[in-house]
């Protein structure tokens, strides 16, 4: 009878504890570790796994993710688990599926779309809806087949919407709706939900709603927010997750939850000529002060730069922007029509400037007028993809590039012609991560 079920043999061990890797043995026994060490023996094991020159190292967690939809048809969870990522948390952002009412499905999705750039048409063919409340949903996570685990915060979004109604965006809760609304998130902790979560960038989002309006949890109350802290208090358990909210209310939810509560997020912005903007650093001071009087504050820190695209028929980058959002709602159709309305490429092109301006001289006013996560130049900005064959001949162009371009990435005079452009996607290409 061997000793243990699985012996993973000669592999460079880093055990995620900061202890300098080394090579050896891992030996498992009855779904748990039984003995790390060198030269266990192999007739020990009923079953060997040879791992030299691989490296074993625990599971890593991605802590931020929307594979809200995509976890009922990628069990991997696809990017994330191919990296060595095995647990995943869903519900980021205050986005999520649950509790949404059958006749509001539709519109859930679209909201996803626009804000985390899913195809709806995608999560329609792929979610099985069979959940109403955030018990169902969590039941139908755990019915459907999984190569990961997965822990869901509560969105706020969805629970907002559930109580208040659709267009309640913008005013406080009424004592009643405060009281439901925690009830329910109550249930939902009872039921496993790992917190909650609540995206709170006010009317210059840049996650927008389906319809280009700030999303619900974007222009909410502060009083409903630390409410909702109050029942993770009470249940002593929970982590809240929130983007976009001022440092002070990030402290009063640490202190009214007495729980953590994930900083969205810690980035090191830099152009694609490596200048970085923002000022990491006093977050990082601000998250230590917070931390020595009590407040569990993390940043979540994006670690590398991001290279982020778009085209004209999914999500737009620059939403935050009222004439570059007039040009995104609609059909593909209807936006590639607006993209060639003059006066549209005007305003566009003047509005973009005006932020990029701003942004060299004051970031975080450029930010909090409405300019959205990005500030590069649209000249300086390449097309990574074209999807017809005149836009595949302008791959690895800039916009400046391209003859006639006018500072927009869709040039074209003609419909024919702006058709196959508006295909074209344009990245940031890294500029060397700025330091
Ligand atoms: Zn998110």
């Amino acid at each position: 009878m061997p000793s243990y079920d699985l012996l993973i043999k000669g592999g460079t061990i880093i055990d995620g504890q900061r202890t300098p890797r080394f090579t050896g043995d891992v030996a498992i026994a009855d779904g748990r570790i039984a003995q790390i060490g060198g030269g266990l023996s192999e007739s020990q094991a009923a079953r060997v796994i040879d791992a030299r020159d691989l490296i074993v190292a625990p599971g890593f967690v991605d802590l931020h993710t929307h594979f809200d939809s995509q976890i009922f048809w990628d069990p991997y969870c696809t990017m994330s688990g191919w990296h060595g990522i095995t647990s995943v948390v869903i519900g980021n952002c205050g986005f999520g599926f649950a509790p949404v009412a059958p006749e509001h499905r539709e519109r859930a999705m679209l909201t996803l779309e626009r804000n985390e750039a899913v195809r709806a048409t995608t999560m329609a063919a792929g979610m099985p809806w069979d959940w109403v409340t955030f018990p169902e949903f969590l039941g139908s996570i755990e019915r459907t087949p999984k190569g990961v685990n997965v822990l869901a915060y509560m969105g706020i979004a969805p629970l907002m919407t559930w109580v208040m109604g659709q267009d309640a965006k913008g005013r406080a809760a009424t004592p009643d709706e405060q009281q439901r609304m925690c009830a329910i998130l109550s249930e939902a902790m009872d039921a496993g939900a790992c917190g909650f979560s609540a995206q709170i960038l006010g009317e210059n989002s840049v996650q927008r709603d389906y319809d280009g309006t700030p999303m619900i949890t974007d222009v909410m109350a502060p009083e409903d927010l630390l409410a909702f802290a109050g029942v993770l208090r009470e249940k002593g358990r929970g982590v809240v997750q929130m983007i976009g909210a001022a440092p002070e209310l990030f402290e009063q939810v640490a202190e009214v939850s007495g729980r953590p509560v994930i900083w969205n997020a810690l980035v090191l912005q830099s152009d694609q000529h490596g200048n970085t903007y923002g000022s990491y650093k006093d977050r990082l001071n601000w998250l230590e002060e917070s931390n020595a009087e009590g407040k569990r504050i993390f940043g979540h820190a994006v670690t590398c730069d991001m290279d982020e695209q778009f085209s004209l028929d999914d999500w737009n980058l620059f939403d935050a922007i009222p004439s570059w959002r007039a040009v995104t709602l609609g059909t593909v159709t209807e936006r590639m029509r607006k993209m060639n309305d003059p006066e549209l490429r005007q305003a566009i092109r003047e509005d973009f400037d005006r932020y990029a301006e701003l942004r060299k001289v004051d970031p975080v006013a450029a930010t909090k007028a409405g300019s959205g996560g990005l500030f590069l130049a649209i000249p300086d900005m390449w097309i990574a993809e074209g999807r017809t064959e005149q836009g595949r001949a302008l791959e690895g162009y800039t916009v400046g590039q391209v003859p006639g371009h006018e500072g927009l990435p869709i040039h074209a005079p003609t419909a024919k012609r702006a058709k196959s452009d508006c295909r074209v996607l344009v990245e940031k290409k890294n500029g060397g991560g700025g330091g």
